[in-house]
C-alpha cells in the first residue's frame, strides 16, 4: 500500500520527528510504499494568497473557495499545491504527524491543508441541493483511504482526560479528525498521542516506538473512529442535524457524531 507521512516540525532532530522516522521505518519493513512531506524541507508556504493562483486577473477579487476551485477545475493552481494533491491521490493512507501546538496543528500544517484543500477537490464536491448536502463527512474525493494523526504534547494524559483541565483528547481533536479528515472521506483510526513528550527520556523512546510500530503494522486492520456518515441517513437535510431517531436529544456535542 502507499502511504503518506506529512511532518510538521522546525528541528530535523525533534521527537517527533524521529517517531515519524520509526512510522516510516516500520511501513516500509512491512512492505509499504511511504513518501514524507516534511514541511519544513519543503519550505511550505503557510498561507493562502493571490500567489497560489497565478491565473487570477490581477483586477479580480480573491473569493478563496470560487478562485480555488476554478483553478482546481482549469488545473492552473500552484505546482507546490498540485503536487501535494497528487500525493493525497497516490496514499491509501495519510499520516499527520506533529506537536501539539496550542491545542491544535501548528500553523504550517494549518497552512498545509487550507492552500491543498481546493474547492472541487477537498471540499464542494458531489451534489448540493435540498436532497443532497455534498459528498463529505465518509464521502468525497479521499473516501476509501485512511487517515492518522501522530501528535507529541507537553501535557499529561490526565490533563486531557475526561475530566482533566485541557478538554478531552478527542474533543480537542475532533476539529482535525472529524472536520479535515472524515470530511473529505477518510476513515480516521484513533490518533497515537505522547503526552509528557518533553520528558521522554532514552526508555521512554523505545517503549513509545514499540507502541507505533504496533500502530503502523495495523493501520490497514485497525477499526476506525465510528464517526456518523452524512449521507447515511441519520441527519435531516439541509439542516444537517441529527435525527431524533439516530441519537436522543439530550445526546449533543461532539460525542453525539459517533454511531453507539
Ligand atoms: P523535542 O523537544 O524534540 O524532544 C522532547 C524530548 O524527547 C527531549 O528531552 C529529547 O531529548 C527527548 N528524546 C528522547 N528520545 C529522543 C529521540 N530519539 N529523538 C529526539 N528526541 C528524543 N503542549 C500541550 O500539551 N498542549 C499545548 O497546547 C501545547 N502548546 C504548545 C505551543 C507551543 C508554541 C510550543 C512550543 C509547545 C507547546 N506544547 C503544548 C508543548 C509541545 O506539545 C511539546 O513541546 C512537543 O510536543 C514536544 O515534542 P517535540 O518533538 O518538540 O520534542
Amino acid at each position: 500500500m502507499n502511504i503518506l507521512i506529512v511532518s510538521a516540525h522546525p528541528e530535523p532532530a525533534s521527537l517527533t520527528n524521529a517517531l515519524r522516522d520509526i512510522a516510516v521505518d516500520q511501513l516500509l519493513a512491512d512492505g509499504h510504499d511511504v513518501r514524507v512531506s516534511d514541511l519544513h524541507v519543503l519550505g511550505w508556504k503557510a498561507v493562502v494568497d493571490r500567489q497560489d493562483f497565478p491565473g487570477l486577473d490581477p483586477a479580480e477579487r480573491l473569493r478563496v473557495p470560487a478562485t480555488s476551485g476554478a483553478a482546481f477545475a482549469y488545473g492552473t493552481l500552484s505546482e507546490d499545491v498540485v503536487a501535494e494533491q497528487d500525493k493525497l491521490m497516490w496514499a491509501d493512507a495519510l499520516i499527520l504527524a506533529f506537536p501539539l501546538w496550542w491545542f491544535s496543528m501548528p500553523a504550517i500544517l494549518k497552512g498545509w491543508i487550507d492552500r491543498i484543500y481546493s474547492y472541487g477537490f477537498a471540499y464542494g464536491v458531489g451534489e448540493h441541493s435540498d436532497r443532497r448536502w455534498g459528498d463529505r463527512y465518509g464521502e468525497g474525493r479521499l473516501a476509501g483511504k485512511r487517515a492518522m494523526l501522530i501528535v507529541t504534547a507537553g501535557g499529561w494524559a490526565s490533563h486531557y482526560g475526561a475530566r482533566g483541565i485541557n478538554g478531552p483528547i478527542d474533543d480537542l481533536l475532533f476539529p482535525i479528525n472529524h472536520g479535515v479528515l472524515f470530511y473529505p472521506g477518510y476513515d480516521v483510526l484513533p490518533p497515537f498521542i505522547i503526552y509528557q513528550a518533553d520528558r521522554m527520556d532514552d526508555d521512554g523512546f523505545r517503549a513509545t516506538s514499540g507502541q507505533l510500530r504496533g500502530r503502523m503494522r495495523a493501520l490497514f486492520t485497525d477499526e476506525p473512529i465510528p464517526y456518523r456518515r452524512q449521507n447515511a441517513g441519520d441527519y435531516t437535510i439541509p439542516s444537517m442535524e441529527l435525527r431524533e431517531e439516530a441519537a436522543a436529544p439530550a445526546l449533543t456535542g461532539f460525542a453525539a457524531h459517533l454511531r453507539s
